[in-house]
């Protein structure tokens, strides 16, 4: 099962993140939080230092419904990179607008986002994203399998996730595994956009109104997994 504390604290910094993506493309633009006059060579290759670089300094004028605390800067920088990376692209070319309007400053793909932050467009996902976050939920299954001391094998996990509702658990259950990696700066990409509209988006294609990210949604859908689970892997030794 997913450690309670460490999801808890990742849908604490993911509602923040959401919020405060939108605070700051604004925030931006009407310059109260100011441009970063230097470039830094390091957020080429570290997502986490490049978020880092726009939390740290500004965190405390945050509104307090998406400050990250104090002593989890570092988690929140983490988890607010790979939201950024994953989940947005920018509407126009960012290299173009970047030159035109902020000569000088960082275009890596923290800096390039948060600058164009009232630019940003949710990815589209291609069908080996969609095909990935299976794969995902596939291993998410066969390793809360394995928690518990239970074999499962890829066939049976397939099976599970042939019911359209233990396909929600699993996705709420890999989502959830994803959530506390991002908290480490550890993300899969685009996938994870596909774990999350298989449960906040409808069979449509459309968000779901006001859906919510919930705690026990994630203990239930764990809950049910296992159950199956262990009728699945009784199953085998007979
Ligand atoms: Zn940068």
């Amino acid at each position: 099962m997913l450690p309670p504390e460490e999801l808890k604290l990742a849908l604490d910094i993911h509602s923040r993140s959401y919020k405060l993506l939108r605070w700051l493309g604004r925030a931006i633009d009407t310059g109260e939080i100011p441009l970063p006059r230097v470039v830094s060579p390091r957020h080429a290759d570290d997502v986490t230092a490049a978020t880092l670089d726009w939390i740290e300094p500004f965190h405390v004028t945050f509104p307090a419904d998406m400050r990250p605390d104090e002593d989890k800067l570092r988690q929140f920088a983490a988890f607010f990179g790979t939201y950024l990376t994953s989940s947005f692209d920018i509407t126009n070319d960012f290299g173009v607008v970047l030159r035109n309007q902020y000569g000088g400053t960082c275009s890596c793909s923290i800096c390039a986002r948060l600058v164009n932050g009232s630019h940003l467009k949710a990815k589209k996902l291609t069908s080996s994203d969609k095909r990935r976050s299976l794969a995902l939920m596939l291993d998410r299954i066969i390793e809360l399998a394995r928690e518990h001391d239970l074999k499962l094998k890829t066939s049976d996990a397939e099976a599970l996730i042939a019911n359209p509702e233990y396909k929600i658990a699993a996705a709420y259950s890999t989502y959830g595994y994803w959530l506390i990696q991002r908290t480490k700066g550890v993300t899969d990409g685009p996938s994870i956009l596909g774990l999350w509209r298989q449960f906040a988006w409808t069979d449509a294609g459309s968000p779901r109104k006001d859906f919510k990210l919930d705690y026990d949604d994630f203990k239930k859908s764990e809950d049910m997994l296992l159950t199956s689970i262990r009728e699945l892997a009784v199953d085998h030794l007979e």
